[in-house]
């Protein structure tokens, strides 16, 4: 079993519902259990800013699925909200990033675990710390020390 963590986003319909819904649907992931999940969290925009807030989240998981086969999982949940690809930084739906795969470095195309930009995002370090205090990035060093350098970005924990 691998401990690993996931970034939940949307901004769009009803994000708040949508976030709750999509914690639902990772406990129902296969030979995967879900072992804790962040507070709710409200951050602007980033890229382009003329879009919704977002709502974002962290779930830790605690799966026998390989790192390629959780992030088919996360793809088919965000193809049942309905979450069309186009430009980066676009409003969406659903947005699941698989962050961290236990220590595990990946970079592939497809893939790269530590997520890429992880370690510059509050609205993933925030959320992250408050259920994995501890948390290291692969390469990266501390979460905690991460978010540090990030006190501009205004990130409000909402429940
Ligand atoms: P973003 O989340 O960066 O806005 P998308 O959610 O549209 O972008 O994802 C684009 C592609 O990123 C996906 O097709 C996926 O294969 C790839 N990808 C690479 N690494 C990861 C990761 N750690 N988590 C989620 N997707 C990833
Ligand atoms: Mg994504």
């Amino acid at each position: 079993m691998t401990i690993a963590y996931i970034a939940i986003g949307s901004n769009l319909e009803n994000p708040q519902a949508r976030v709750e819904r999509a914690f639902d649907e990772l406990t129902r992931l296969p030979r995967t259990r879900l072992s804790a999940r962040s507070s709710l969290y409200r951050s602007a925009p980033v890229g382009y800013t003329a879009q919704p807030d977002f709502i974002n989240a962290v779930a830790e998981v605690d799966t026998a699925l390989g790192a390629h086969e959780l992030l088919a999982e996360l793809q088919a949940i965000e193809a049942r909200h309905g979450r069309r690809r186009s430009v980066a930084n676009a409003p969406r739906t659903l947005d699941l990033d698989l962050l961290l795969y236990g220590d595990t470095r990946i970079d592939e195309p497809q893939l790269v675990v530590p997520h890429p930009r992880m370690h510059e995002r509050a609205f993933v370090l925030e959320p992250l710390l408050e259920i994995a205090p501890h948390a290291a990035i692969p390469g990266r060093g501390s979460a905690a020390a991460c978010l540090a350098g990030r006190a501009d970005q205004k990130v409000e924990r909402i429940r």
